[in-house]
């Protein structure tokens, strides 16, 4: 049957209040609202929270104890750790969150390889390397690895055999992190970075076609200044497979350290209802321990605003 594109376009408004009703009245979606926006649910009497978090490096001093008692005065509420080596920080990690306010949030990379190389055995590495991570991440109650496919230079294939290399592993993948109770965040990056995911739609387009329940993304702040067209949008194409956000500047230094506005994407994470970290990974002009207090408190002034 070939339709016209009136009929087409009847069909279509026609399907899209068929999902919002759907929403409704579907109980295996019960605690989750309509947002209004198609396809984008939240979670009901949810209402979004700035939990700022940062990556375990930003943080000035001597051990991880220290550290997360400076972040708890300073009002952070999540810390990000480093991939590599993790599984043999796991008794120092739990049992410094188990003495601190500071819950766990995201495990950053550090496997070895590329998710998407055309060398199958440096896939193979990486997938060995990141199932590692992953059991580690579970044991430390952590939201999920952060994962790029593949950096510029690591791997020869185009847009198309690059995807399908990609959805052939992360089935696995996710099956493997969900089992160890964490989450695989594909994370986009600007083009100087990455040229094959550079917006969070890419990367949610990614996870749609994986179609798992831990196939998931994140949005970093500094990279979507280069190359989204909106940050809310950009986080709202996310949905509530948004998980992680990363925090940084124009010139990835703390937010509030040049004029990078995070009050449209701050909205669009109210939109979401979003209950996941925003956290630093970025540079700091000055002294860390005067400056990511203020960044905080601008963070939170931008939140209010938004
Ligand atoms: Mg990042």
């Amino acid at each position: 049957m070939k339709l016209s594109r009136r009929e087409l376009l009847t069909t279509g408004v026609v399907g899209g209040a068929a999902i919002v009703a759907g929403l409704a009245s579907n109980p295996a979606l019960a605690g989750v609202e309509d947002t209004g926006l198609i396809g984008v649910p939240k979670a009901k009497n949810k209402k979004a929270v700035l939990n700022v978090a940062s990556q375990e490096g930003r943080i000035p001093g001597k051990d991880l104890p220290e550290k997360l008692a400076k972040m708890e005065k300073w009002g952070l509420s999540g810390i990000e750790i480093g991939g590599g080596g993790l599984e043999k920080r796991v008794p120092e990690i739990k049992s410094a969150l188990a003495n601190s306010k500071i819950k766990m949030s995201a495990i950053c990379a550090g496997f070895e390889g590329a998710l998407m190389s055309d060398d199958a055995d440096v896939r193979k590495k990486c997938v060995d390397s990141m199932k590692v991570i992953l059991e580690a991440a579970g044991e430390i109650g952590a939201s999920g690895l952060i994962y790029v496919p593949a950096f510029n230079g690591q791997t020869k294939l185009d847009h198309i055999e690059g995807r399908k290399v990609l959805l052939d592993q992360l089935p696995e993948l996710c099956e493997f992190a969900q089992k160890a109770g964490t989450l695989m965040l594909l994370e986009p990056l600007n083009r100087k970075e990455t040229w094959y995911v550079r917006l969070v739609a890419d990367a949610a387009s990614i996870c749609r076609d994986v179609n798992h329940p831990a196939a998931c993304v994140m949005g970093d702040f500094y990279h979507m200044y280069i190359e989204e067209t909106s940050d809310m949008g950009a986080f709202i194409s996310g949905g509530d497979m948004l998980r992680h956000v990363h925090l940084a500047s124009i010139k990835r230094n703390l937010p509030g350290q040049d004029e990078r506005d995070f009050t449209n994407g701050f909205k669009g994470l109210k939109m979401l209802g979003y209950q996941g970290f925003c956290s630093f990974e970025c540079g700091c002009v000055g002294d860390p321990e005067v400056e990511i207090p203020k960044s905080v408190k601008f963070l939170q002034a931008q939140w209010k605003k938004a």
